[in-house]
């Protein structure tokens, strides 16, 4: 059960003229975080559909996310509050407010505008499409047939550029997508951005793949991680970097994810497998970064866009500074390899520190994106960006998604798909209509090398602090210089702010090789 707060009412209905500016934008604030209720509640329905929800169950759950859509889009596109909004933005608080009150006005008039281009009925159809190509992809993926998954992807696909263009016809319509996860964002300075790192990441994994000197990685997956053991050692490692549990919860799914529900409601999730630690360990370590951003975001903007994430490249910054950065780190296991020792005796016994921790830096090329090692990860990603890209621009039909993909997969790897399972049909995203998305997992590890840099100038003692198992100062640095803006800054000027430099992919190029180089002789 979730608590409703503050209460559901309809907003008051007021003459705009008539209020005072104080007035009206503690109204436009109260229908927004009125919003945000609700739409919580649509992240409720989908939580509990990855996590919770009996197969049966799927057709009703596609009536109760469209029905919740249509009240969701209704609030968004409330008449009443786009006159509120337009006053504001006419008024002394657009230009002398606080750096909150203008990025509040001026999102939630950018926001409003641009839910107002969408026609209540494609709103429903996305939703419902979202749902059952979901629920299609499920079995596609479990049976490796693709032609169970095509007509709902031709479908999405179809809806997302119409969305595209009622949107923002303005933009490029990738652009127009993109622009939703990622505010600001253009996709050919992100392909600039990209390319160098590409060729940088593909000659790495090449020196990797011939090197002499390899870490032994069959002590992480080919021994036996009782899952209940695995449990309770990663619910003590997240807790100890500062996730929340009186604040939020574990739960298991088919597709990791992070979702909130509230603001003091964060749900994380992951899966198991008993042959491989990685698997959970790093899993967690990931989603309780984004968990960590989420639990460090202002609870007094709630529903504002103060109190947002900037974008989904920072949300990803987050977790993979975590995840990568933190949690392949050599300070981190000489705090963490005693724990593991004692979680796992069976497994670890004849183990030591050092090479546990070069274990966790073997770069395998491998099918499946969520099972990628750190080095691969964006070459699964950049794949993703260009395929769907080329989609949108009409470049690419997709009926011929599955060749495509397996082509640039063993351009890029050496190595062709056995199946569709192990190819086109293993992410969700494309089903869930999430297109534009995929670049910002990329431009997230950009992100985090460059704040991981600057974050290490800043913390004093950082290696030993992490060392004796001690995080608090590195998130404190992190709600300071990130968390703290929410959303009124957009992800690249965040970025350079915070760290001091232009954004670029050498960053990640140099922290890449300092890391992964001595692990492999080079
Ligand atoms: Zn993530």
């Amino acid at each position: 059960m979730i608590i409703l707060s503050p209460p559901m009412t309809a907003p008051p209905h007021r003459s705009p003229a008539s209020s005072s500016t104080a007035d009206l934008f503690a109204a436009a604030c109260g229908h927004a975080r009125r919003t945000a209720v609700l739409g919580s509640v649509e992240s409720l329905l989908g939580w509990d559909e990855q996590t919770m929800l009996p197969r049966a169950g799927g057709p009703h759950r596609a009536d109760q996310a469209t029905a919740m859509a249509a009240v969701v889009h209704g609030l968004r596109t409330d008449p009443t509050q786009a006159e509120r909004l337009a006053a504001l933005a006419a008024s002394p608080m657009a230009t002398r407010g606080t750096p909150q009150e203008r990025a509040a006005l001026r999102l939630l008039k950018h926001d409003a505008d641009k839910q107002s281009r969408l026609p209540v009925r494609l709103v429903e159809e996305l939703a419902r499409a979202a749902v059952e190509a979901q629920q299609a992809w499920v079995e596609a993926r479990a049976s490796s047939t693709w032609s169970a998954l095509r007509p709902h992807l031709v479908r999405m696909f179809a809806l997302k550029r119409e969305q595209a263009a009622c949107q923002r016809p303005d933009l490029d319509p990738y652009d127009a997508l993109l622009d939703d996860y990622e505010p600001g964002a253009r996709w050919q300075r992100l392909a600039e951005q990209f390319a160098p790192l590409r060729a940088a990441v593909v000659d790495l994994v090449g020196e990797c793949g011939t090197a002499i000197r390899r870490p032994d990685e069959s002590i992480l997956t080919e021994r036996l991680y009782p899952v209940e053991s695995q449990r309770d050692f990663v619910r003590e490692v997240a807790g100890r970097i500062g996730f929340d549990f009186g604040r939020g919860r574990l739960d298991t799914t088919e597709h990791p994810f992070c979702t909130t529900l509230g603001p003091d409601d964060c749900r994380i999730t992951t899966r198991w497998n008993e042959r491989s630690l990685p698997t959970a360990l790093f899993g967690v370590l990931h989603e309780a970064g984004h968990g960590l951003y989420e639990q460090g975001l202002s609870r007094e903007w709630y529903g504002l866009p103060p109190g947002e994430a900037a974008s989904l490249g920072i949300h990803e910054s987050q977790s993979r500074l975590w995840e990568n950065l933190v949690g392949r780190s050599r300070p981190f296991w000489e705090w963490c390899f005693p724990l593991a020792r004692k979680a796992f005796p069976a497994a670890l016994d004849d183990v030591d520190v050092d090479r546990f921790r070069e274990a966790l830096l073997a770069v395998r090329p491998s099918f499946i994106r969520v099972e990628a090692d750190e080095v691969t990860y964006n070459l699964h990603v950049l794949l993703r960006f260009d395929l769907e890209r080329a989609v949108v621009h009409g470049d690419l039909a997709v009926d011929d998604l599955p060749a495509a993909w397996n082509d640039r997969f063993e351009r890029d790897f050496g190595m062709r798909p056995p199946d569709d399972a192990h190819g086109v049909l293993q992410d969700i995203h494309w089903s869930a209509g999430l297109i534009g998305y995929f670049p910002t997992y990329t431009l997230g590890n950009l992100f985090a090398a460059q704040l991981m840099e600057a974050a290490r100038r800043a913390v004093p003692d950082f290696d030993d602090q992490m060392a004796a198992g001690r995080f608090v100062d590195l998130l404190e640095w992190l709600r300071r210089e990130v968390h703290a803006f929410g959303r009124t800054l957009e992800s690249e000027p965040l970025v350079e702010r915070a760290t001091g430099g232009c954004v670029s992919g050498d960053w990640l190029v140099r922290s890449l090789r300092d890391r992964y180089g001595p692990a492999y002789g080079l």
